[in-house]
Protein backbone atom coordinates (compact mmCIF):
# COMPACT_ATOMS: atom_id res chain seq x y z
CA UNK A 1 0.00 0.00 0.00
CA UNK A 2 1.48 3.58 -0.91
CA UNK A 3 0.62 6.86 0.47
CA UNK A 4 -2.38 8.69 -1.58
CA UNK A 5 -0.60 11.02 -4.15
CA UNK A 6 -2.25 14.04 -2.95
CA UNK A 7 -1.09 13.78 0.75
CA UNK A 8 0.41 15.74 3.19
CA UNK A 9 3.03 12.90 3.37
CA UNK A 10 4.53 10.95 0.15
CA UNK A 11 6.66 8.01 0.33
CA UNK A 12 9.78 8.30 -1.80
CA UNK A 13 13.09 6.38 -2.41
CA UNK A 14 14.35 8.73 0.70
CA UNK A 15 11.76 7.94 2.83
CA UNK A 16 8.88 9.95 4.29
CA UNK A 17 8.52 13.40 2.60
CA UNK A 18 6.21 16.60 3.32
CA UNK A 19 6.21 18.46 0.20
CA UNK A 20 4.88 21.33 1.33
CA UNK A 21 7.80 21.47 3.88
CA UNK A 22 9.97 20.47 1.67
CA UNK A 23 11.66 17.80 3.69
CA UNK A 24 12.07 14.33 4.76
CA UNK A 25 11.21 12.80 8.02
CA UNK A 26 14.02 10.13 8.96
CA UNK A 27 15.69 9.74 5.89
CA UNK A 28 16.78 6.49 4.45
CA UNK A 29 19.18 8.94 2.58
CA UNK A 30 21.20 12.18 2.84
CA UNK A 31 18.65 14.97 1.94
CA UNK A 32 18.72 19.09 1.78
CA UNK A 33 16.36 18.64 4.84
CA UNK A 34 15.72 16.30 7.25
CA UNK A 35 13.58 16.24 10.70
CA UNK A 36 14.51 13.79 13.32
CA UNK A 37 12.54 11.69 15.45
CA UNK A 38 15.33 10.20 17.62
CA UNK A 39 18.91 9.24 17.28
CA UNK A 40 18.50 5.81 16.83
CA UNK A 41 20.77 5.02 14.08
CA UNK A 42 17.80 3.59 11.75
CA UNK A 43 16.46 7.28 12.02
CA UNK A 44 19.15 9.40 12.43
CA UNK A 45 21.77 9.18 9.09
CA UNK A 46 24.44 11.34 8.75
CA UNK A 47 24.89 13.49 5.47
CA UNK A 48 22.05 15.65 5.17
CA UNK A 49 22.07 19.16 4.49
CA UNK A 50 20.29 20.41 7.44
CA UNK A 51 18.42 18.42 10.84
CA UNK A 52 15.71 19.30 13.00
CA UNK A 53 15.32 17.46 16.52
CA UNK A 54 14.60 18.35 19.97
CA UNK A 55 16.69 19.82 21.96
CA UNK A 56 17.14 16.97 24.83
CA UNK A 57 18.42 14.72 22.26
CA UNK A 58 21.12 17.43 20.86
CA UNK A 59 23.97 15.69 22.85
CA UNK A 60 23.16 12.40 21.49
CA UNK A 61 22.46 13.23 17.88
CA UNK A 62 25.78 15.26 17.21
CA UNK A 63 27.57 12.45 18.97
CA UNK A 64 26.22 9.97 16.48
CA UNK A 65 26.39 12.26 13.45
CA UNK A 66 29.10 14.56 14.02
CA UNK A 67 29.20 17.65 16.09
CA UNK A 68 28.82 19.82 13.14
CA UNK A 69 25.92 19.36 11.65
CA UNK A 70 23.58 22.05 10.99
CA UNK A 71 21.08 21.44 13.54
CA UNK A 72 17.99 22.90 14.53
CA UNK A 73 17.08 22.33 17.91
CA UNK A 74 13.24 22.49 19.06
CA UNK A 75 11.43 22.00 21.96
CA UNK A 76 8.64 19.65 22.57
CA UNK A 77 5.61 21.48 21.24
CA UNK A 78 7.14 24.48 20.00
CA UNK A 79 5.76 24.99 16.73
CA UNK A 80 7.75 26.32 13.84
CA UNK A 81 6.75 27.12 10.10
CA UNK A 82 8.56 25.25 7.13
CA UNK A 83 7.45 26.44 3.77
CA UNK A 84 3.82 26.54 3.84
CA UNK A 85 3.88 23.65 6.77
CA UNK A 86 3.62 24.20 10.53
CA UNK A 87 5.01 21.82 12.39
CA UNK A 88 5.80 20.38 16.14
CA UNK A 89 7.84 17.81 17.83
CA UNK A 90 5.88 15.87 20.62
CA UNK A 91 7.38 13.46 23.26
CA UNK A 92 7.38 9.65 21.60
CA UNK A 93 8.51 8.69 25.33
CA UNK A 94 10.77 6.13 23.45
CA UNK A 95 14.83 7.47 24.23
CA UNK A 96 16.27 10.55 25.29
CA UNK A 97 14.81 13.68 22.89
CA UNK A 98 12.72 10.80 20.96
CA UNK A 99 9.74 13.07 19.12
CA UNK A 100 6.63 12.20 17.50
CA UNK A 101 6.32 14.67 14.10
CA UNK A 102 3.48 16.51 13.74
CA UNK A 103 2.85 18.39 10.21
CA UNK A 104 -0.06 20.45 8.50
CA UNK A 105 -0.95 22.32 5.78
CA UNK A 106 -4.12 23.53 4.60
CA UNK A 107 -6.63 21.73 6.50
CA UNK A 108 -4.74 18.78 7.06
CA UNK A 109 -2.52 17.59 10.13
CA UNK A 110 -0.55 14.23 9.75
CA UNK A 111 1.19 12.50 12.96
CA UNK A 112 4.59 10.42 12.24
CA UNK A 113 5.22 8.44 15.51
CA UNK A 114 8.48 7.66 15.25
CA UNK A 115 9.34 5.11 17.96
CA UNK A 116 7.27 5.17 20.96
CA UNK A 117 6.51 3.38 23.93
CA UNK A 118 3.21 4.28 26.76
CA UNK A 119 5.44 2.86 29.36
CA UNK A 120 6.96 4.68 32.57
CA UNK A 121 11.05 5.02 31.31
CA UNK A 122 12.70 7.24 34.46
CA UNK A 123 15.23 8.33 31.33
CA UNK A 124 13.37 10.15 28.86
CA UNK A 125 10.04 12.42 28.49
CA UNK A 126 6.74 10.51 29.04
CA UNK A 127 4.68 9.72 25.74
CA UNK A 128 2.21 13.10 25.22
CA UNK A 129 -0.86 11.88 22.74
CA UNK A 130 -1.39 14.38 20.05
CA UNK A 131 -4.29 14.37 17.28
CA UNK A 132 -3.85 14.27 14.17
CA UNK A 133 -6.21 13.33 10.77
CA UNK A 134 -3.96 11.16 9.40
CA UNK A 135 -1.03 8.27 11.33
CA UNK A 136 1.79 6.54 10.27
CA UNK A 137 2.69 4.49 13.74
CA UNK A 138 4.99 1.80 13.95
CA UNK A 139 4.13 -1.49 14.72
CA UNK A 140 7.16 -3.71 16.21
CA UNK A 141 5.65 -5.29 18.26
CA UNK A 142 2.16 -5.46 16.89
CA UNK A 143 0.87 -8.23 18.14
CA UNK A 144 -1.65 -9.30 20.81
CA UNK A 145 0.54 -11.18 22.30
CA UNK A 146 3.11 -8.59 23.25
CA UNK A 147 2.55 -7.01 26.66
CA UNK A 148 4.75 -5.30 29.03
CA UNK A 149 6.04 -5.66 32.67
CA UNK A 150 6.41 -2.52 33.85
CA UNK A 151 10.34 -1.10 33.78
CA UNK A 152 10.96 -0.56 37.33
CA UNK A 153 9.55 -4.23 37.69
CA UNK A 154 11.62 -5.60 35.31
CA UNK A 155 14.49 -3.53 36.80
CA UNK A 156 14.47 -5.05 40.34
CA UNK A 157 14.20 -8.48 38.66
CA UNK A 158 17.88 -8.01 37.24
CA UNK A 159 18.79 -6.28 40.89
CA UNK A 160 17.87 -10.03 41.97
CA UNK A 161 19.97 -11.77 39.45
CA UNK A 162 22.93 -9.40 40.18
CA UNK A 163 22.84 -9.84 44.12
CA UNK A 164 22.43 -13.23 43.73
CA UNK A 165 25.68 -14.17 42.09
CA UNK A 166 28.48 -12.03 44.50
CA UNK A 167 31.57 -14.58 43.08
CA UNK A 168 30.74 -13.90 39.37
CA UNK A 169 31.35 -10.46 37.03
CA UNK A 170 27.22 -9.93 36.01
CA UNK A 171 26.92 -9.46 32.28
CA UNK A 172 23.87 -6.99 30.98
CA UNK A 173 23.68 -7.24 27.57
CA UNK A 174 21.23 -4.17 26.18
CA UNK A 175 21.19 -1.76 23.35
CA UNK A 176 23.76 1.04 23.54
CA UNK A 177 21.38 4.10 23.33
CA UNK A 178 18.54 4.14 25.57
CA UNK A 179 17.77 0.61 27.05
CA UNK A 180 21.26 0.77 28.73
CA UNK A 181 20.80 4.59 30.28
CA UNK A 182 16.98 3.71 31.43
CA UNK A 183 17.80 0.42 33.18
CA UNK A 184 20.72 2.25 34.78
CA UNK A 185 17.85 5.04 35.72
CA UNK A 186 15.79 2.12 36.89
CA UNK A 187 18.40 0.81 39.07
CA UNK A 188 19.08 4.49 40.39
CA UNK A 189 15.28 4.86 41.45
CA UNK A 190 15.72 1.34 43.13
CA UNK A 191 18.74 2.97 45.59
CA UNK A 192 21.30 1.70 43.91
CA UNK A 193 24.09 4.00 44.52
CA UNK A 194 27.13 1.51 43.83
CA UNK A 195 29.27 1.93 40.42
CA UNK A 196 28.22 -0.02 37.67
CA UNK A 197 30.74 -0.78 34.99
CA UNK A 198 30.42 0.24 31.14
CA UNK A 199 31.46 -1.00 28.14
CA UNK A 200 32.74 2.07 25.92
CA UNK A 201 29.76 2.40 23.35
CA UNK A 202 27.76 2.73 26.36
CA UNK A 203 30.11 5.07 28.60
CA UNK A 204 29.98 7.52 25.55
CA UNK A 205 26.39 8.17 25.75
CA UNK A 206 26.36 8.91 29.71
CA UNK A 207 27.87 12.46 29.60
CA UNK A 208 25.00 13.49 26.95
CA UNK A 209 22.28 12.16 29.95
CA UNK A 210 23.82 13.74 32.74
CA UNK A 211 23.57 16.85 31.29
CA UNK A 212 19.78 16.47 30.98
CA UNK A 213 19.77 16.11 34.34
CA UNK A 214 18.96 12.18 34.45
CA UNK A 215 19.80 10.59 37.67
CA UNK A 216 21.86 7.70 37.13
CA UNK A 217 23.67 5.30 39.91
CA UNK A 218 27.78 5.94 39.07
CA UNK A 219 29.59 4.48 36.24
CA UNK A 220 32.82 3.88 35.11
CA UNK A 221 34.37 2.31 31.64
CA UNK A 222 35.61 -1.56 32.61
CA UNK A 223 38.48 -0.30 30.37
CA UNK A 224 39.59 2.64 33.21
CA UNK A 225 39.98 -0.30 35.86
CA UNK A 226 43.28 -2.36 37.04
CA UNK A 227 43.49 -5.65 35.18
CA UNK A 228 43.93 -6.91 38.34
CA UNK A 229 41.22 -5.31 40.02
CA UNK A 230 38.38 -8.59 40.65
CA UNK A 231 35.22 -8.10 38.47
CA UNK A 232 33.46 -10.50 40.68
CA UNK A 233 30.03 -9.29 42.28
CA UNK A 234 30.16 -6.32 39.73
CA UNK A 235 27.24 -5.49 37.48
CA UNK A 236 28.65 -4.06 33.58
CA UNK A 237 26.53 -3.19 30.28
CA UNK A 238 27.46 -3.92 27.39
CA UNK A 239 26.08 -3.46 23.77
CA UNK A 240 24.22 -7.25 22.45
CA UNK A 241 27.69 -6.60 19.80
CA UNK A 242 30.25 -7.41 22.72
CA UNK A 243 28.75 -10.67 23.99
CA UNK A 244 30.93 -13.65 22.39
CA UNK A 245 33.26 -11.08 21.37
CA UNK A 246 36.96 -10.76 22.58
CA UNK A 247 35.89 -8.12 24.60
CA UNK A 248 34.61 -10.86 27.09
CA UNK A 249 37.95 -12.17 27.80
CA UNK A 250 38.47 -10.03 30.42
CA UNK A 251 35.74 -12.03 32.78
CA UNK A 252 36.17 -14.73 34.31
CA UNK A 253 32.95 -17.45 34.57
CA UNK A 254 30.35 -14.41 34.26
CA UNK A 255 26.54 -15.10 34.33
CA UNK A 256 24.99 -13.27 31.37
CA UNK A 257 21.75 -11.89 30.42
CA UNK A 258 20.02 -9.86 27.51
CA UNK A 259 17.42 -7.71 27.58
CA UNK A 260 14.99 -6.80 25.05
CA UNK A 261 11.58 -7.04 23.96
CA UNK A 262 12.94 -10.26 21.82
CA UNK A 263 13.08 -11.45 25.10
CA UNK A 264 9.60 -12.05 24.87
CA UNK A 265 9.73 -14.69 21.71
CA UNK A 266 10.08 -18.27 22.76
CA UNK A 267 13.69 -19.74 22.23
CA UNK A 268 15.38 -16.30 21.66
CA UNK A 269 17.77 -16.07 24.69
CA UNK A 270 18.71 -19.45 24.04
CA UNK A 271 19.03 -18.65 20.31
CA UNK A 272 21.82 -15.82 20.74
CA UNK A 273 23.14 -18.26 23.88
CA UNK A 274 22.72 -15.63 26.98
CA UNK A 275 21.82 -17.32 30.74
CA UNK A 276 19.49 -15.63 31.08
CA UNK A 277 16.66 -13.10 29.03
CA UNK A 278 14.70 -9.76 30.61
CA UNK A 279 11.84 -8.74 28.72
CA UNK A 280 12.23 -4.39 28.29
CA UNK A 281 11.13 -3.36 25.16
CA UNK A 282 11.28 0.98 24.24
CA UNK A 283 8.43 0.10 21.34
CA UNK A 284 4.77 0.14 22.69
CA UNK A 285 3.34 -3.28 23.46
CA UNK A 286 -0.07 -4.28 21.50
CA UNK A 287 -2.00 -2.15 24.33
CA UNK A 288 0.20 0.95 23.92
CA UNK A 289 -0.38 1.12 20.31
CA UNK A 290 -3.97 0.59 19.89
CA UNK A 291 -4.22 3.22 22.71
CA UNK A 292 -1.93 5.50 20.82
CA UNK A 293 -4.28 4.82 17.69
CA UNK A 294 -7.68 5.98 19.66
CA UNK A 295 -5.77 8.90 21.37
CA UNK A 296 -4.72 10.15 18.07
CA UNK A 297 -8.34 10.23 16.58
CA UNK A 298 -7.20 9.53 13.32
CA UNK A 299 -9.83 8.54 10.55
CA UNK A 300 -6.61 7.25 8.59
CA UNK A 301 -3.72 5.06 9.95
CA UNK A 302 -0.72 3.77 8.26
CA UNK A 303 1.07 1.29 9.96
CA UNK A 304 4.92 0.59 9.31
CA UNK A 305 7.46 -1.78 10.80
CA UNK A 306 7.16 -5.27 12.36
CA UNK A 307 3.77 -6.74 12.00
CA UNK A 308 2.22 -3.83 9.78
CA UNK A 309 -0.21 -5.98 8.18
CA UNK A 310 -1.47 -7.55 11.29
CA UNK A 311 -2.34 -4.27 13.52
CA UNK A 312 -3.90 -2.65 10.11
CA UNK A 313 -5.85 -5.64 9.56
CA UNK A 314 -7.59 -5.50 13.45
CA UNK A 315 -8.10 -1.63 13.18
CA UNK A 316 -10.39 -2.14 10.07
CA UNK A 317 -11.73 -5.56 10.88
CA UNK A 318 -12.55 -4.99 14.74
CA UNK A 319 -12.67 -1.05 14.90
CA UNK A 320 -13.64 -0.05 11.63
CA UNK A 321 -10.61 2.31 11.15
CA UNK A 322 -9.27 2.80 7.88
CA UNK A 323 -5.60 1.65 8.32
CA UNK A 324 -3.43 0.08 5.79
CA UNK A 325 0.05 -1.33 6.29
CA UNK A 326 2.64 0.65 4.35
CA UNK A 327 5.55 -0.95 2.51
CA UNK A 328 8.66 0.76 2.16
CA UNK A 329 12.36 0.47 3.01
CA UNK A 330 10.82 0.77 7.11
CA UNK A 331 11.71 -3.31 7.51
CA UNK A 332 15.44 -3.17 6.28
CA UNK A 333 16.04 0.02 7.23
CA UNK A 334 14.56 -0.32 11.36
CA UNK A 335 17.02 -2.73 12.12
CA UNK A 336 20.82 -2.91 12.80
CA UNK A 337 21.53 -0.85 15.90
CA UNK A 338 24.08 -2.59 17.95
CA UNK A 339 24.66 -5.07 15.37
CA UNK A 340 21.69 -7.40 16.98
CA UNK A 341 21.96 -10.26 15.57
CA UNK A 342 23.66 -9.11 12.39
CA UNK A 343 21.00 -6.67 11.75
CA UNK A 344 17.95 -9.27 11.26
CA UNK A 345 16.02 -8.22 14.18
CA UNK A 346 14.61 -5.22 14.49
CA UNK A 347 15.63 -2.61 17.76
CA UNK A 348 13.91 -4.12 20.48
ZN1 LIG B 1 14.37 3.80 18.12
ZN1 LIG C 1 13.38 2.40 15.01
Amino acid sequence: MALPRDGLIQLTPQGLYCPAADAWIDPWRPVPRALITHAHADHARPGSGAYWAVASGEGVLRQRLGQAIALTAVDYGQELKLGDATLSFHSAGHVLGSAQIRLSAGAETWLISGDYKRDADPSCAPFEPVHADVLITEATFGLPIYRWQPGREVASEILSWWKAAPERPSLLFAYAFGKAQRLLAELAALGVEEEVLLHGAVQTLMAPYRSQGIVLPPTRPVSELPRSESLAGRLVIAPPSAHRSVWMKRFKAPQTAFVSGWMAVRGARRRRGYERGFTLSDHADWDGLLRSVHDSGARQVYVTHGNSDGLARYLREQEGIAAEPLQGAFEVEHSGEDGVAGGVEPLG
